[in-house]
């Protein structure tokens, strides 16, 4: 008798770390996806991982201001809050949203202005008004749509433009789970249209 329970007690500490062990080998997988996807579109490696004060999950070159991460977590409730607003209701968490901070390609815009963005391959922009000549500056870019999970530059100052930049990114995968058709109607801007695309 003695001799059974204390081997149903081996199995259960084994199935216990088992399933510890499944679960942080199937997160770190999909996180290696994420991470590849991001080196491709990039070139940059995202050596650091760290989370925003709320949640949200950050892969970066450096690590990350706190005035950075204070500023993803402020365009994610902000995206949150016109979500809610629409009745929208999945991928509501900050923990849903895993973002990376790239080195910037270029710190100032044609005008002159501070715009830190990340240049990335011309695909269905190439020709369009954007076109820089077989790549595109972006603000951010998507890098997939489950989990939800996006790419920005780094920033050094000017903190709002983090906070629009991460709720414009986001509305895409906000619609991806929530609005299918405006999703569509949405995603791809050399069609036309930009951000906001839900007030
Ligand atoms: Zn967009």
């Amino acid at each position: 008798m003695n001799k059974i329970k204390s081997f149903l007690r081996v199995i259960s500490i084994f199935a216990v770390g088992f399933i510890l062990f499944q679960s942080a080998a199937a997160q770190s997988r999909v996180d290696r996806i994420l991470i590849n996807e991001a080196k491709r579109i990039t070139n940059d490696t995202f050596p650091v991982f760290s989370e925003t004060p709320k949640g949200g999950r950050i892969y970066s070159v450096n690590q990350p201001d706190s005035k950075m991460l204070k500023a993803v977590d402020d365009g994610l409730a902000e995206l949150f809050a016109i979500a809610r607003k629409h009745k929208y209701r999945n991928r509501l968490n900050y923990s849903d949203y895993t973002i990376f901070i790239a080195k910037a390609d270029r710190t100032k815009d044609n005008n002159g202005q501070y715009s830190p963005d990340i240049a990335v391959a011309a695909a269905q922009y190439a020709g369009s008004v954007y076109d820089q000549g077989g790549y595109i500056y972006a603000a951010g870019m998507v890098l997939a749509n489950n989990p939800c999970a996006f790419v920005i530059a780094e920033h050094t100052k000017g903190f709002q433009r983090v906070a629009d930049v991460v709720r414009y990114e986001g509305e895409h995968l906000v619609l991806y789970h929530n609005d299918r058709k405006l999703f569509n109607k949405t995603a791809d801007h050399s069609q036309g249209g930009g951000h906001p695309v839900l007030r």
